[in-house]
């Protein structure tokens, strides 16, 4: 819910700063109630949440753009907003498409190509509720309904922490298995967890013909950065909303988890709990 705060936080006067720097690309995983004893509640919005967020974006001035747009051609574009959903879930095909076609948004679901029609089992190893994700149907009917697929690996497993031919295969192998099953082209990718802070799994994903590819790190991909780089310089840092940018760059581009100002705190508090917990 847009609570007391959320003017403050949700496209407040900080994060309309930010988004002047680079496009807003924001990050959701599943459409509903989070379930009782859900381990990260914050992977949940409603579809109700969704329809305020990207109300609140259009009327802040920005422009609802496909993640193509926002990065078209290698050009970050500023004061625009894409929608993204990490892992295929099929909450998303019957709970937001309804929203995202309001809204006239061409959003972009990233599936793991290894588990089409099956469940998200990299979390539910570490005990969290099971989550159908799409079939190749669904998948066909999300495509016919106008929106977009990316690659989000094969399996899910950290590219970080595998051997550079697994991590190719992850990469090459989603690609190839995407748009050999559904006849698309795959232009973006996004990684699981922390891998992209690997330059060489970076390196490989740009070998592999992707336009760009997203991170779970908060904040806007800046155009400034790939300028800066270009100049000779290996990275640029900001000190804008107190988020670096550094390696802001197409292979690595941060995103927005919509959040007000109560949901802000609460996840802070649950997100230290869980440390203190050990989890
Ligand atoms: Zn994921």
């Amino acid at each position: 819910m847009l609570g007391l705060f959320s003017k403050y936080v949700y496209l407040g006067a900080a994060q309309r700063r930010l988004f002047q720097h680079g496009p807003a690309i924001l990050t959701y995983h599943r459409i509903g109630k989070a379930p009782p004893g859900a381990p990260d509640p914050f992977l949940y919005d409603t579809a109700r949440e969704l329809d305020a967020h990207l109300t609140r974006a259009q009327e802040a001035g920005l422009k609802l753009v496909s993640l193509g747009e926002a990065v078209h051609q290698g050009n970050l574009r500023q004061g625009c907003l894409a929608v993204t959903f990490d892992d295929g879930c099929v909450s998303v095909l019957q709970e937001a498409l309804p929203v995202l076609q309001k809204h006239k948004v061409r959003a972009i679901q990233f599936i793991v190509s290894g588990r089409i029609g099956g469940l998200n089992d990299w979390d539910l190893s570490k005990n969290d509720v099971p989550e159908r994700l799409m079939d190749k149907e669904q998948i066909r009917d999300w495509l016919a309904a106008g929106m977009e697929i990316g690659s989000h690996s094969h399996s899910h497993r950290n590219l970080r922490k595998l051997k550079s031919s697994e991590a190719r295969e992850e990469i090459f192998g989603s690609k190839a298995r995407l748009e050999d099953v559904f006849g698309v082209a795959i232009h973006h990718f996004a990684f699981p967890y922390g891998g992209w802070r690997r330059s060489e799994v970076r390196d490989l994903v740009k070998q592999s013909g992707y336009e760009s590819a997203v991170t779970t790190a908060f904040g806007v991909g800046s155009a400034s950065a790939d300028l800066t780089r270009e100049a000779g310089y290996q990275s640029a840092c900001t000190a804008d909303f107190g988020v670096s940018m550094d390696g802001a760059e197409l292979w690595s581009l941060r995103r927005i988890t919509p959040l007000t100002g109560p949901e802000l705190v609460h996840k802070v508090f649950h997100r230290l709990m869980r440390k203190v917990r050990g989890l």
